[in-house]
């Protein structure tokens, strides 16, 4: 049979129609059952053994950083849900002033017109929370996820735009990479400020900005009182406490079967952070080969070998990097790395041609033992 891989198919929540309508179907029946007067339904609110306002379910959906991003949640009142779901995404927007390299006029726009002066410039905590990450996870991966590929995705993004694309030459991959490499971006930890040593540096946060945001929502919504939550923003997501009366929210990994159908692992989880990395969408084809928006910075050009990763860990902004990072590591390595590191694991799968290949970190096996297969 010939692998394919769904290009409709993305990560999704699988949320509990199904059941929760069940649940409250049965839970109708009762309130009209034991209620004096027909059609009153008996919430939780009325219970005097129970003081706690029943939570209901939320979802928020709106397009920010180049996605969709969707919060559901449970709480007690309607307003009290919009209000944090306004305040999540007005942080997201505030987010991409900042981390954008879109907007002209972007903190990190800014700091890039600073790069080679020789100066050190006060960042932002959020920025440089992120930028500080990001050196981190550059480090640990020898370079494989570098924010400082920005002259290379554009020189990604131009070739996109051709009606018929071609690679960039030697020539403009040589000048680009004067201005690459992670070891030329100085961060200065106890002023805050970073230098971009190189003139012509340009950061790129794409792989790293949308966890991190995600990671925000989470933080907004608990300022609310909202602990049952799932972010995703668009690949990135993040759960919180579990819907009432569940276990924990189901989350789709994209994964084929030995015949190479589609078929994810649905994982119940809670606290957990989900990132998918893959060029099912974003990529250029140049003579029958597929060139993703990841790029390998040692080439400057994007990766050919095709892979769908899955990183699952605590954090959603260090889920995220490690999924673009396993995107180009030779595999034993990124599988190295995430074993390495308590409380993460992954899964991913190579598609070459007819064969997808399936690889997996030990708590990724641990964790899928543990739970069912979603047509199991
Ligand atoms: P998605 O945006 O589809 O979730 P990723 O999280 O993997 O995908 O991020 C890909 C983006 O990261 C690219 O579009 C680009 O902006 C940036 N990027 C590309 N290659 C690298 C790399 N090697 N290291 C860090 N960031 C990268
Ligand atoms: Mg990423």
């Amino acid at each position: 049979m010939k692998a394919s891989v769904n290009p409709n198919y993305s990560p999704a929540y699988v949320a509990c129609h199904v059941s929760r309508s069940l649940f409250c179907a049965i839970f109708l029946m009762l309130a009209i059952m034991i209620s004096p007067v027909a059609g009153f339904v008996f919430s939780a609110a009325d219970d005097p053994e129970n003081h706690a306002p029943a939570l209901e379910r939320h979802q928020f959906t709106s397009p920010h950083m180049g996605t969709l991003f969707r919060i559901v949640l449970y709480a007690s009142s309607d307003s009290l849900a919009s209000a944090a779901a306004d305040s999540a995404f007005r942080r997201i927007e505030e987010l991409n002033d900042i981390m954008s390299d879109y907007i002209p006029d972007s903190e990190l726009n800014h700091l890039a017109a600073t790069a080679g002066s020789g100066n050190f410039v006060p960042v932002s905590g959020p920025l440089f929370e992120v930028l500080q990450t990001s050196q981190m996870v550059s480090a640990q991966t020898g370079g494989a996820f570098d924010i400082t590929s920005g002259p290379f995705v554009r020189l990604w993004r131009e070739m996109r735009r051709d009606e018929e694309p071609q690679l960039p030459g030697k020539k403009a991959l040589r000048e680009a990479s004067q201005s690459v490499g992670y070891k030329h971006l100085k961060l200065d930890e106890s002023r805050q400020k970073a230098m971009l040593e190189k003139p012509g540096m340009k950061l790129d946060l794409g792989g790293i900005a949308k966890g991190y945001a995600a990671d925000e929502i989470r933080q907004v919504l608990l300022h609310f009182g909202i602990e049952s939550v799932l972010i995703d923003a668009g690949g990135d997501m993040v759960t919180g406490s579990a819907p009432p009366g569940r276990d924990g929210w189901n989350i789709a990994v994209p994964a084929h079967d030995e015949h190479d159908e589609p078929d994810p692992f649905l994982l119940t989880l809670t606290h957990a952070a989900v990132s998918t990395s893959g060029d099912l969408y974003q990529f250029v084809e140049i003579d029958g080969k597929r060139y993703s928006h990841i790029i390998d910075p040692k080439t400057g050009i994007g990766i050919t070998e095709q892979r769908t990763v899955t990183v699952i860990g605590e954090s959603a902004m260090l889920a995220d990097a490690y999924s673009t990072a396993l995107s180009v590591l030779p595999i034993p390595d990124g599988l190295a790395l995430i074993d390495r590191k308590t409380g993460y694991s992954s899964y991913f799968e190579v598609i070459d041609g007819e064969t997808i290949t399936p690889y997996e970190t030990e708590e990724f096996t641990e964790l899928r033992e543990n739970q069912n297969r979603s047509d199991r």
